[in-house]
């Protein structure tokens, strides 16, 4: 039966990119960017998607959205499977996915005004007509919730500052009312100074409108604040998922205990005290992913299983699930306790 409380779905979701070489420009291989990835995503919560860079997590985001059409894979959005919409009912239903995007500087046109910029979406879906009063109004309304006078809907982007900027996209984004939006990276091209302000307005805004985001980023300290639950990525797949509370004072995949020893504490004393774990080597190319679990090649634990059979992603703990064949059924890990970092700091 379907879930209601559930806004998106997504199942065994692969996009894979051709690779092609040689004089006739034949493909010669494929990049996994995405590789079987399956999550949810509740009414009114803010899922955070994690990884390194190159791991999938945008491709990822793009591919719900359909940006770049998956491989395979269902994307189920409000019951419904994108992948197999006809054109005319994607389209209604596009206009309630919105994405903001990393760049504040390359996502905003720099030809177009703040206005033509903000009401571009209400144009193309044919909501309302250029230059109307209507426009001009939900423009101006727009630029006040994301805290920007609406005087300055003339100007050019250039004008104002990285912050600034990332609210005219996200005023954007809101124009058209949508109920789930994708964060790509939004406060990465930010000063720290300013990521916060950002951070909070998203927050602000999920509560007075009651929306759903998908929140990318490259390291946990960025999602650990916004989200209510946590993936955790590599090499285009997840390795763990769960609360976020859970996953900071019970982190069962080494490679989620890696990522949390790197997030710094603000104390002093315990920041000196805690011993780090820190990963050997890059990750391995998604055009040439290792055989086994994929985070073999860098894991500190790995036994000989790991090296030919791919972990099952599967749930250990209710809502705590982990791809990694040292977590028993139990909710338990055979990880030992010596790289548990967080638990014994918190
Ligand atoms: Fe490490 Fe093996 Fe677990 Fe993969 S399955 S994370 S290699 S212990």
């Amino acid at each position: 039966m379907a879930d209601n409380n559930l806004i998106l779905e997504i199942r065994d979701l692969r996009k894979y990119f051709p690779i092609v070489g040689g004089l006739l420009g034949r493909q010669v291989g494929l990049v996994r960017a995405v590789d079987g990835v399956s999550f949810s995503i509740r009414r009114g919560e803010t899922l955070g998607l994690v990884g390194e860079s190159g791991c999938g997590k945008s491709t990822t985001g793009r591919a719900i959205l359909l940006l770049h059409q998956p491989t395979s894979g269902e994307v189920v959005f409000e019951g419904q499977d994108l992948t197999l919409l006809p054109t005319e009912e994607l389209r209604k239903l596009r206009v309630k996915m919105q994405m903001i995007f990393q760049d504040p500087y390359a996502s905003l046109n720099p030809r177009h005004s703040v206005q033509k910029i903000v009401g571009e979406p209400l144009m193309i879906n044919g909501l309302m007509k250029p230059g109307s009063p209507e426009l001009r109004a939900r423009v101006a309304e727009m630029l006040q919730l994301v805290g920007l006078d609406p005087f300055y809907m003339r100007r050019f982007p250039h004008e104002f500052s990285g912050g600034q900027r990332q609210r005219i996209g996200i005023a954007r984004a809101l124009s058209i009312n949508p109920s789930f939006i994708i964060c790509d990276e939004p406060i990465s091209a930010l000063d720290v100074s300013i990521q916060a302000q950002v951070v909070n307005l998203l927050q602000d805004l999920q509560d007075q409108l009651g929306l759903t985001y998908l929140f990318i980023a490259h390291d946990l300290s960025m999602v650990k604040h916004i989200s209510h639950r946590i993936a955790v990525m590599y090499l285009g797949k997840i390795m763990e998922l769960t609360d976020r509370n859970e996953l900071f004072n019970n982190p069962l995949h080494p490679y989620t205990q890696s990522l949390i020893s790197a997030v710094p504490f603000p104390d002093p004393k315990l920041e000196r005290k805690r011993r780090r774990f820190i990963l050997k080597g890059d990750p391995p190319s998604p055009a040439n992913p290792p055989r086994g679990c994929v985070f073999h090649t860098r894991c500190p634990l790995a036994v000989e299983e790991c090296y030919t059979i791919e972990p099952e992603f599967h749930e250990i703990q209710p809502d705590h699930y982990i791809a990694c064949h040292l977590a028993d059924e139990k909710g338990s890990s055979k990880i030992p306790e010596k790289t548990v970092l967080a638990a014994e700091l918190a």
